[in-house]
């Protein structure tokens, strides 16, 4: 290959090291930092700084005439002019040419020929090249001769800070995105996990414009059949852990599309949490982290760099990637057929919402729309005690488009392919966070075995007295007297309190969107 040659996007780096594999990046990475270590499972132990999840208050967007009509300007998509995206992607530049060596990752994004986007990465530590060569999809050796111009690009700059007094900026840490020229520039955050999901976030609203769903979900294909089921929901609530099952092929563990063909997963790799992550509760996900994989803010022993999983002391959000293919039971390529199933995941700390629950096609879209979770020691800067969110699509720091659009696309789907919907709740049972305990996850991947087999589509269920969805009462190998959470409570008058509590904050949530809903979905919520 050629030397690669960024002079047209400002660098004059010499030393562009271009499309390095693990091995190569290994080496970088322990010669160029000093606490980077190989962990004795083989993975690249590294560390993101100050900024161990990401910053989703920092993100802005460029307000531009070809794609300002589109985008769902808020708190979540915070506009800025082009100007200010150019002065903050000088300055990643200048601090770029201040390295003696750069790294260029290019891969896909996009399993689906037809949808690919070719990406190309520009940063300054190995950690980070390594990373995306393992989150997106790694090109063969004549995919990369013939590479040619990539459609997107991340340009890492995260160890400088960004000019908080640049307009706009109110923080030393910037995620900016500019879909007109398909570029995101970080400035002050070194945490992997912004590159991933800016992709995620360009795909958001590229996808939907060539009438594609993009979700925030899981997904898994049956063998035989070659039909998939999707598992939606907001950080901790089990995508990750859910999808690693043997008993179905892997497509992807975070971010997919559903086009007319069915689903393919965006990414080549995986990203887990690594939090108390023990070879019995999760085998794939724990034999997935050796060479090749890298491991995020772990503390390990100084003895043999065995990795204490335990260790909160970094972060509650310790991360593992790995490349998809690292589970044994990947679908390569990482496409599927339709959906059977649509599964929302939720982690209820309140304990009120059942262990799964049936949904109707509007009750499916109130619960979409809603995005409900509890946060527990999240994924995000500053969060470390439970607490209820509602993001819409279950995924609402990675929209573009207004949840709306999503969930027109998704509503259309599911009644084109008689998608079956559910609301699984991996949270709390016998009381709220703090008296009660979470549902084990032997009994979650029973329910959701129970799901895919058909049991529980003619499975008896009980309407839920405040959420009117439909607790389902009989569940092949767990215990009925968990599937009606009222029942797990001590105290019946705490239950009722708090479950009229959590409706509320449902209803007080949902009034932003009641009036682009249909009367019957603004019915299908709590009573
Ligand atoms: P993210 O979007 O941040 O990647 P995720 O939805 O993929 O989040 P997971 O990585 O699957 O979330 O995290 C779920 C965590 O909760 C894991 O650490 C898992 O071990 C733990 N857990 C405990 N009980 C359950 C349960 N009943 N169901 C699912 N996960 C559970
Ligand atoms: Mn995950």
């Amino acid at each position: 290959m050629s030397p690669l040659d960024l002079r047209s996007q400002g660098l004059t780096v010499q030393n562009i090291k271009h499309n390095l594999g693990p091995a190569r990046l290994y080496e970088e990475a322990i010669r160029a930092e000093a606490d980077t270590v190989i962990a004795n499972s083989g993975a690249l132990i590294a560390y993101s700084g100050t900024k161990t999840g990401r910053s989703p208050k920092d993100k802005r967007v460029v307000r531009h005439p070809g794609s300002a009509q589109d985008v769902w300007w808020g708190s979540v998509n915070v506009a800025i002019e082009g100007s200010t995206f150019q002065i903050a992607k000088e300055r990643a530049i200048d601090y770029l040419n201040t390295r003696t060596s750069l790294y260029v990752v290019d891969a896909f994004a996009g399993w689906d020929p037809e949808y690919r986007v070719k990406v190309r990465v520009i940063c300054a530590r190995p950690y980070h090249a390594l990373f995306m060569h393992t989150m997106l999809i790694r090109p063969t050796l004549d995919e990369l001769e013939t590479f040619g111009d990539p459609d997107a690009w991340i340009i890492n700059a995260g160890q400088f800070p960004a000019n908080r007094h640049t307009t706009g900026m109110t923080s030393k840490t910037s995620v900016e995105l500019n879909l007109e020229t398909r570029e995101m520039v970080i400035l002050g955050t070194e945490y992997a996990g912004e590159m991933k999901k800016g992709v995620f976030t360009m795909m958001n609203y590229f996808m939907p414009r060539r009438g594609v769903l993009s979700m925030h979900c899981s997904a898994t294909a049956d063998r035989e059949t070659g039909q998939s089921s999707v598992l939606f929901g907001l950080s901790g609530t089990g995508k990750t852990t859910l999808s690693a099952d043997p008993k179905r092929e892997l497509i992807g563990d975070d971010e997919h599309c559903w086009t007319d063909k069915g689903i393919f997963n965006i990414e080549g790799g995986c990203y887990a949490k690594a939090i108390d992550l023990t070879p019995e509760a999760e085998p794939d996900i724990f034999s997935a982290l050796r060479f090749g994989a890298v491991l995020e803010n772990v503390v390990y022993s100084e003895y043999d760099h065995a990795v204490d999983f335990a260790n909160d002391s970094i972060t509650q959000n310790t991360r593992g990637a790995y490349p998809i293919e690292f589970i044994q039971n990947a679908r390569i390529p990482c496409v599927a057929g339709h959906p059977t199933d649509v599964i929302f995941l939720t982690c209820d700390a309140f304990g009120i919402l059942p262990p799964v629950s049936r949904l109707t096609p509007e009750q499916a879209m109130y619960h979409f729309i809603s995005g409900y979770t509890a946060k527990v020691a999240g994924t995000e800067v500053g969060v470390t005690e439970p607490e209820a969110t509602f993001s819409p699509c279950f995924g609402g720091p990675f929209m573009v488009w207004h949840p709306g659009k999503y969930a027109e696309l998704l509503a259309q789907r599911m009644a084109q392919h008689k998608v079956a919907a559910w609301l699984v709740n991996t949270g709390w049972s016998g009381g709220s966070h703090g008296v009660g305990s979470r549902i084990k996850l032997g009994l979650t991947r029973a329910i959701i075995d129970a799901i895919h087999s058909g049991a529980l589509r003619s499975a008896p269920t009980t309407p839920d007295p405040q959420f009117g969805i439909l607790a389902v009462t009989q569940c092949p190998e767990v215990p009925s007297e968990i599937l009606v959470p009222s029942n797990t409570w001590a105290n019946k008058t705490q239950f009722d309190d708090t479950a009229r509590r959590l409706a509320g904050l449902f209803r007080d949530n949902f009034k932003t969107y009641a009036s682009g809903v249909s009367a019957e979905v603004r019915a299908a919520g709590p009573s």
